[in-house]
């Protein structure tokens, strides 16, 4: 079987890279390379620019419901390929195909929450601030911006930004993972039959190159990051000294605490899919147990049994539970936090290390993992995993559980398993993190609100999605005036 090396979408046609430089795509489940990715040069991202360029200004000047109308056809056209693009999602990342569908439901949402761009972008008028005198503020697009996506979200991340920057006049540039770049070819295969103007949607791969072409260029007004917080920190400082406008959802480690008064049973099944969904690979999975007094025991009884069930496979196949890592770095960074835990003298009571997928001997594969006597410092209560492993610390109240989250450098999400109405309040209000969860183990923002994050989870002001979406791809200008 030949390996195709995808091509780039620019100004509304597939272009071949001209890079020598490829880097192998692999399905996680097997093993086997199925194609590879063009580490695209500055000049394609160049050339893409320049697209983008161009049909900005007639796309501004595009009627809104015109410009929605498009992204209706974009929806309807997901929705028509659904299970075709959620196994793509499944062969080129490993999350099981439920996984997969849960994440195209949400890209979906996403684009749906944008087709209200004609609300959310309306400005608002104030009659009379002084005799005669009216005041505005009319919300303009920018001009072009561009993502740069992670891994673990192929299908679902850019739509968190294009379609709200895309809606609200702008032209754009996505540039997917180099180790997931199908699913974004099979959309922009599928948009690319749905009459959109050419320039407006443009798909570059590649890397730190055409990354950093997009930043340096005088055309491109903003970027939208997502990955590692090292990355993220990074791009958002290049982006601040050429003056652009920078959000950088970025890494995480988050903790999920369990009160003595939760209901054991629902706590339970929530944490084993906060911690083995997705094969623990969320920048919203579970980092962190800290179980509350004598909650200890009967919850860690509870996850061992959880665990040991839970059926791990190719993700393409029913019945899985848990898929595999998604590559195979990712894969031996989870051992080496392992060895890292076991040095460090934690209990490892489940270990997932070695399981045996038999069709499958050469997919990534690491079985659920459950480390128990964690303590704060330890590297696996500090940094991201990215892999199915509970950590459980005992802690001894409420307030020696916040002590140690906000020790913690990430602030992504934190969630609390209680049936205290009061104790949940003191944490939605105490707890500095972005997305709170009050008996929810993955407190996931739909579409009309912003993907929060704070601290070294989250580098700018206006977040992906929704509101914060359009405001960050939209300067507000203020208008005042008197007619003579
Ligand atoms: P990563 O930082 O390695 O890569 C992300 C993107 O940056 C990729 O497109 C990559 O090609 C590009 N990139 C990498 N190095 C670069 C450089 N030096 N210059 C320019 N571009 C560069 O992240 P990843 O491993 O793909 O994703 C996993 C991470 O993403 C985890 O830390 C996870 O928590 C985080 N994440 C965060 C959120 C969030 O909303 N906070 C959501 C999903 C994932």
């Amino acid at each position: 079987m030949t390996v195709e090396v995808v091509k780039n979408y620019i100004n509304g046609r597939w272009v071949e890279s001209k890079s020598k430089k490829t880097q192998d795509v692999f399905n996680p489940a097997t093993g086997e390379v199925i194609a590879k990715t063009p580490m695209s040069t500055a000049e394609e991202a160049e050339a893409a620019i320049a697209a983008a360029k161009a049909a900005f200004e007639r796309w501004r000047r595009t009627p809104v419901f015109t410009r929605v109308r498009h992204l209706n056809r974009i929806r309807a056209a997901f929705e028509d390929n659904f299970e075709e693009l959620s196994k793509i999602l499944t062969m080129e990342q490993g999350k099981i195909i439920d996984e997969a569908r849960g994440e195209y439901r949400r890209t979906i949402e996403n684009i749906e929450c944008a087709t209200s761009i004609p609300s959310l972008q309306m400005g608002y008028n104030t009659e009379d601030i002084a005799a005669g005198i009216d005041e505005m503020v009319i919300k303009q697009p920018l001009g072009v911006f561009f993502c740069v996506a992670p891994f673990n979200f192929p299908g679902m991340v850019p739509t968190w930004f294009w379609p709200f920057a895309v809606g609200t006049g702008n032209t754009y540039i996505v540039k997917p993972s180099p180790q997931v770049p199908l699913s974004q070819v099979k959309q922009f295969e599928i948009i690319d039959e749905l009459g959109l103007p050419k320039g407006v949607l443009n798909l570059v791969h590649g890397g730190s190159e055409v990354v950093n072409a997009m930043i340096e260029s005088p055309d491109t007004v903003g970027m939208s990051f997502v990955g590692s917080t090292r990355v993220g920190k990074l791009l958002y400082q290049k982006c601040a000294e050429q003056g652009k406008r920078a959000q950088s959802q970025s890494g995480a480690k988050n903790f999920l605490t369990v009160m003595p008064d939760c209901n054991l049973e629902s706590t339970v099944a929530a944490l084993l899919t906060s911690f083995y969904g997705c094969t623990g690979q969320r920048c919203l999975a579970g980092g962190v147990i800290l179980a509350v007094g004598d909650i200890h025991e009967p919850l860690k009884q509870a996850l061992v049994e959880g665990a040991k069930r839970l059926k791990v496979g190719n993700g393409l196949e029913e019945g899985v539970q848990m898929g595999p890592l998604a590559s195979k770095g990712g894969m031996e960074h989870v051992l080496k936090c392992i060895d890292e835990g076991l040095k460090e003298g934690a209990d490892l009571i489940v270990d997932g290390r070695g399981i045996e997928v038999p069709e499958h001997p050469s997919g990534y594969f690491v079985g659920p993992c459950i480390f128990d006597k964690v303590t704060p410092e330890m590297y696996i209560a500090q940094e991201e995993i990215f892999g199915p492993v509970i950590n459980i610390i005992q802690v001894k109240d409420l307030d020696e559980a916040i002590d140690i989250i906000h020790a913690n450098r990430y602030g992504n999400a934190s969630s609390v398993f209680t049936s205290s109405g009061k104790t949940a309040r003191e944490y939605q209000y105490r707890v500095k993190a972005g997305n709170i969860g009050i008996n929810i183990g993955v407190a996931a923002p739909i579409a009309t609100f912003p993907f929060s994050g704070m601290k070294d989870s989250f580098f700018g002001d206006l977040h992906g999605q929704g509101q914060d979406a359009v405001d960050f791809f939209c300067e507000s200008k203020v208008v005042i005036s008197r007619w003579f």
